[in-house]
This record gives C-alpha cells, sequence and structure tokens, in this order.
C-alpha cells in the first residue's frame, strides 16, 4: 500500500465513545487505485473488511474486529461541478463540505454542519437533523461495489430515517450533492445556529456517539427513556447522560461490553414500562 497499514490497532483511538479492542489492520489508502489494489489482496487472502469514517456512531466491541478497517480519511477532496452541484470525497468533514459550499454561494446542508464525522458515515447513516436526512441532498453516490467503481442514482438507491441500503462490502467513496443558491451570510447563520443548539443541548461533558437509540416513529427515545428513569444509570464506565439521556457516555475507563450491558438495560425498562423496543442507532461491530 502507498497509504499506512497498522496491525492490531487499537479501536478506542478511532471511536468517539473511546473504547473497542484491536483490528487486526487498520488501513489508510491514500486513493482509489490503492484502495483497490488493497481489496484485491484482501479478497485472495479472504479476508473481511469494514471500511469507516471516523468512528462517531460505532461501537466496536471489546474483542475486537478481525479482519481489516478502512478508514477513508484521506478522499477528502471537495469539488465544485458548477449547476449547484458539489462533489465530496467520502473522508471530506461534514462541516467543511458545507463551508466549502458557502464559498460557492451555495446552501441547504446546513443541517450537517454540526454531525460530527465525513461524508460516507454520514451518507451510510442518511444522518440529519431537524427532520431532514443528508440522502435528501443527494442527487448520487459514487460506489466500490463488487470490485468495480460505479456511480448509482439516488433513485436507485433505498434509505430512511438513519439507514441507507448497501449490499455487503460497498464502499462509499464519493457524494454528489445538489443544492440551492444561497447567500454566504444565509449560511452562516444556519451553521452559526446549529452549533449553538448542539452546544447547548449536546455538551454532556464526556465521550459519546450521540443519540445511542433510534428515535421510535412519532416518539422520541429520550422521552422514553426518561419515563423509565434510567436518566444517570450506570454500568460500569458507561452512564446514561444526565443531560441528555439518549446519549450513553464514557464517564472514563468503560468497555464497550459495559455500553452494551447498559443499552440492554435500558432497552428492557423501555420495553417493560413503555411497550416500545428501542433500537440502537449506533453501529455495534466486531467480535461477540
Ligand atoms: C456529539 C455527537 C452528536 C451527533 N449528532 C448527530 C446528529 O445530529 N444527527 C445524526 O444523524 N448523527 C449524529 N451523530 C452520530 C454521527 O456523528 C453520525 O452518524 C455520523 O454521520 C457518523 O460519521 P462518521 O464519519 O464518524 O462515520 P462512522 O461512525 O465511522 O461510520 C458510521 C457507519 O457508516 C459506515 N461507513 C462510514 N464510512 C463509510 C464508507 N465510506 N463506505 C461505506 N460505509 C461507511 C461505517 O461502517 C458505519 O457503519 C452524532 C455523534 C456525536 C458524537
Amino acid at each position: 500500500m502507498r497509504g499506512l497499514l497498522l496491525a492490531d490497532e487499537p479501536m478506542s483511538r478511532h471511536t468517539s465513545l473511546r473504547v473497542g479492542g484491536p483490528a487486526d489492520l487498520f488501513a489508510i489508502p491514500e486513493d482509489a487505485d490503492d484502495l483497490q489494489g488493497l481489496l484485491r489482496q484482501l479478497k485472495e487472502r479472504g479476508i473481511p473488511w469494514l471500511a469507516i469514517g471516523r468512528g462517531n456512531n460505532l461501537l466496536v466491541r471489546d474483542s475486537g474486529i478481525r479482519g481489516a478497517v478502512i478508514s477513508l480519511e484521506r478522499f477528502n477532496r471537495v469539488e465544485a461541478l458548477g449547476q449547484g452541484r458539489i462533489r465530496a470525497g467520502a473522508g471530506a468533514e461534514n462541516l467543511a463540505v458545507v463551508r466549502f459550499a458557502q464559498e460557492q454561494g451555495l446552501g441547504g446542508i446546513g443541517f450537517i454542519s454540526g454531525i460530527p464525522g465525513t461524508v460516507g458515515g454520514a451518507i451510510r447513516m442518511n444522518a440529519g437533523a431537524y427532520g431532514t436526512g443528508i440522502m435528501e441532498r443527494t442527487e448520487s453516490l459514487t460506489l466500490l461495489h463488487d470490485g468495480n467503481v460505479r456511480e448509482f442514482g439516488r433513485d436507485e438507491l433505498e434509505y430512511g430515517y438513519r439507514h441507507l441500503d448497501l449490499a455487503a462490502g460497498d464502499i462509499i467513496l464519493e457524494a454528489l450533492f445538489r443544492l440551492d443558491q444561497r447567500e454566504a451570510e444565509q449560511t452562516e447563520e444556519e451553521i452559526r445556529k446549529d452549533l449553538e443548539l448542539r452546544r447547548a443541548k449536546h455538551s454532556v461533558g464526556f465521550p459519546s456517539a450521540g443519540s445511542f437509540f433510534k428515535n421510535p416513529a412519532g416518539q422520541t427515545a429520550w422521552r422514553l427513556i426518561d419515563a423509565t428513569g434510567m436518566r444517570g444509570e450506570r454500568v460500569g464506565g458507561a452512564q446514561v447522560s444526565q443531560v441528555h439521556s439518549n446519549f450513553l457516555v464514557n464517564t472514563g475507563g468503560a468497555t464497550a461490553g459495559d455500553f452494551l450491558e447498559l443499552s440492554r438495560v435500558v432497552k428492557k425498562a423501555v420495553l417493560a414500562s413503555c411497550g416500545v423496543t428501542l433500537e440502537e442507532e449506533v453501529r455495534i461491530v466486531g467480535e461477540e
């Protein structure tokens, strides 16, 4: 590889929850050629892989990941294509894309400004806020699908609240956004409001992965959790945040096992008292 290849890399270094055992291999390819070369070798050796962004929505189990984790952080190019279209690499940070669009006099994706992570992670999760998901602004995706680079129009893809269906092994390389003409000052105001709101509501003081559970249809997970009296509940170093009860936080020294057990306890309590089965928004990966 021309990029970086690490062995036995602790995933706690690459996740916002700061937990997770080692990945057998941790690769940071330089570009698409490097990535394709790596995938060919992994395939030949029968080694599974997982593409990640910045790990803001990942809970990696304590036994780590058998296989390779591929970080697309170097795929961070953002370019203007004219007619309100912007192409962003999977590794570009969300706020950097919003800022780039702003410089071009374009807007309409200000809602991702404060969502920590990359375009790849945001697309995979259909990340969003204020009732909008990033797929609504996406015209097409460039995927590495079955070893080939292929462009998929949005209408060829299935997506919904916090999910996009991809085939196993698909890797998002780029996203093409279609945006609106917008004064830079208007976007500035949108960014400012979003970041301010997040500072007020999401400053939980400890590492987290944002909302741990999805909001069930027509309900909010934090209200359901609050109704069970689970705010502040602890398992080891993992705790239901005192500030935002849908944030599970690492108060120090937590293990992935602590988070999994706390999640189980919260889900059981919500089911028992509200009759609702919460579903994790956080992606749980790694060896059981
Ligand atoms: C404080 C805080 C606040 C948050 N607020 C929000 C919010 O308001 N709204 C929201 O939606 N989310 C929120 N999140 C969750 C998180 O920021 C988003 O899910 C974000 O999109 C994850 O991006 P990432 O680059 O870190 O992806 P990762 O966590 O690295 O990956 C997420 C998923 O995408 C997959 N993936 C990543 N890149 C690729 C790729 N190139 N190809 C294929 N698959 C890929 C991974 O395998 C994983 O399944 C918040 C998190 C935190 C810590």
